[in-house]
């Protein structure tokens, strides 16, 4: 049987600086544990900097280099869903272009991914010196505000960084979403996942290429996409209000039998009150229904089947995805062609 190819894929925004020494280290690692059996993708997010010169040149000299260049600036999630659909491999490593995260770990990634018998080996953040304090702070707090508003186990203080089987990868391919949260997508496809800690470098050269105004927005991308607690808070306030309306509609109807109240505030204050309290409701009845319409629109499989054992041959499942279905009939992996898909 020959080895698994691993691909490792890398989203590069203005990463010109980075790219050499990415490559080399990429090189060295991808060496060490697939000899020749790898291939580096690095997808070129509309870079403004020399970014794509440099690509072109280092795939040039080097066979497993695999160079991508989107028509312009996508965004970090979705340069990555390119590189991703792009790439052939077995097993396939995500990472960052900066080498926050060491792609020296992939080793160490693929012997706990053969111990634990895992389809996901996703980096946690242990600390993360080259972050600044702010940065730091709210990762912090939005990992746990996500996590609280949200049924799918999505790993705290985890990035992209992380080693996963082509079945899982096919069944992340499988959902067309617009708005990609893909740490929280691969959480939300099951298997098994486990954790490697690792402590988190500074950025190699050049600033983040999140500033706050992306960085808001991936997180509002999270939280949508992930929780609908934000289009429910209308139904929570209609039922709050409507069970305060009915003290506050005593203490007027008080008012009104005991004759202290002015005349006409009586039915003003109800005729508030009471609508009110049902407007806040209807909408709160419309968030359910664009809630439902909104994951409806989502198309993701209903549910994914890992593995069926006894009984007969079995239809493959028609409304979920079947893992090893998907694996056999997509992408084999190491054809030496790039997929249609
Ligand atoms: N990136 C990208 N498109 C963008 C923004 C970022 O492809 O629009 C890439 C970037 O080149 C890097 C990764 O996404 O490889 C993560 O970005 P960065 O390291 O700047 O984020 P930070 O670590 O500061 O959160
Ligand atoms: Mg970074």
């Amino acid at each position: 049987m020959t080895s698994p190819l691993v691909s490792i894929v890398v989203p590069c925004f203005n990463e010109a600086e980075c790219l050499a020494t990415l490559h080399a280290r990429l090189t060295a690692v991808g060496r060490s544990v697939a000899s020749d059996g790898y291939e580096i993708l690095f997808v070129n997010d509309g870079s403004r900097d020399d970014s794509w010169a440099m690509m072109e040149a280092l795939a040039a000299e080097d066979p497993h280099l695999v160079a991508v260049n989107l028509s312009r600036n996508h965004g970090h999630q979705l340069a990555l869903t390119a590189g991703l659909d792009l790439c052939r491999g077995d097993l396939i490593l995500i990472i960052d272009a900066d080498l926050q995260d060491p792609p020296e770990l992939l080793g160490a990634m693929l012997e706990m991914m053969r111990r634990e018998g895992a389809d996901v080996v996703y980096g946690l953040r242990r600390s993360r010196a080259g972050d600044s304090a702010f940065k730091r702070a709210t990762a912090h707090g939005f990992y746990r505000l996500l996590a609280s508003a949200t049924d799918v186990d999505i790993p705290l203080d985890t990035g992209d960084f992380r080693l996963m089987t082509r079945r899982a990868l096919n069944v992340l391919l499988a959902m067309p979403e617009q708005a990609r949260f893909i740490r929280g997508m691969v959480a939300w496809i099951g298997f098994k996942q486990v954790p490697l800690p690792y402590d988190r470098d500074e950025r190699f050269a050049g600033n983040s290429k999140y500033p706050i105004g992306k960085m808001v927005r991936f997180a509002f991308d999270a939280l949508t996409s992930f929780s609908s607690v934000p289009l429910k808070l209308a139904s929570h306030a209609g039922l709050a209000l409507s069970f305060g309306s009915l003290l506050i509609v005593a203490y007027i109807l008080y008012g009104w039998a005991t004759g202290r109240s002015a005349p006409g505030w009586t039915s003003v204050m109800l005729v508030v009150v009471v609508l009110g309290a049902v407007q806040m409701f209807v909408l709160g009845l419309m968030g359910e229904y664009i809630g439902r319409l909104y994951s409806q629109a989502k198309q993701r499989p209903l549910y994914i089947v890992q593995a069926v054992t006894g009984g007969l041959e079995r239809p493959t499942p028609r409304l979920g995805q079947r893992a090893d279905a998907i694996a056999n009939s997509d992408n084999p992996g190491g054809s030496g062609t790039l997929p249609s898909r």
